[in-house]
């Protein structure tokens, strides 16, 4: 995969624009805010192919970039507490239509905020990855944010929780000084080798 081909290639808002796919697939997820956008620009070595914003919450869309022959699909935010109903339902329908497509998802990489216990959603989203039997890892978000003890002390209690077990992966990463992007690299290369 030679991420400097990367591209956008949609945005989609509603559950009918969502098609099936068989193009091999990563998949990105986390909660609002948890720097995913940061990660996502960081990895491919973009400004601005995802948006990063101050304001979490911001629009609830999928949104696809290809890299050749690989689809990354790039899944809205969850569990930003000011979202109205409207959204909140939008996300849903959304998530549950993207699940239930026919897709080749090769890899979810799960997005955790290092300095913070996993939220009830995060536990959610972990649970639904484990329960429907798709290959996963965790990247610890943010982890420039801590200092040495307290970084040894958030990755004994990621280690600890049950939620991260079947992880394949769980990397320390830093979209503000790239720590983690060779390692991610390398697993996703990984899952987009096996058959
Ligand atoms: P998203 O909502 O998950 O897409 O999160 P964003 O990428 O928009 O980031 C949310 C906020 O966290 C922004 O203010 C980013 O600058 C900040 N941020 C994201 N990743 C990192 C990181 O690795 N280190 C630090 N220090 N800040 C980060």
């Amino acid at each position: 995969m030679n991420i400097n081909n990367v591209r956008f290639e949609a945005s989609f808002g509603t559950s009918a624009q969502l098609g099936n796919s068989d193009l091999p697939e990563i998949v990105f997820a986390g909660k609002s805010n948890v720097g995913k956008s940061s990660l996502i620009n960081k990895f491919f070595n973009r400004k601005n192919l995802a948006r990063v914003s101050g304001v979490p919450g911001k629009t609830t869309t999928i949104n696809f970039f290809r890299v050749d022959e690989v689809r990354i699909a790039d899944l809205p935010g969850y569990g930003y507490a000011r979202r109205s109903d409207n959204e909140r339902r939008r996300w849903g329908e959304l998530m549950e239509a993207y699940f239930a497509t026919d897709r080749n998802i090769r890899l979810v990489v799960q997005l955790l905020d290092m300095r913070h216990e996993p939220t009830e959603d995060d536990n959610t989203m972990l649970g639904f990855l484990e329960d429907a039997g798709y290959p996963f890892i965790c990247v610890l978000t943010k982890c420039d944010k801590l200092n040495k003890t307290e970084r040894e002390q958030r990755r004994k209690a990621f280690s600890e929780n049950p939620y991260l077990k079947s992880a394949i992966r769980v990397i320390e990463a830093s979209a503000q000084n790239g720590e983690g992007m060779k390692e991610l690299k390398d697993v996703i290369e990984q899952s987009l080798a096996d058959e």
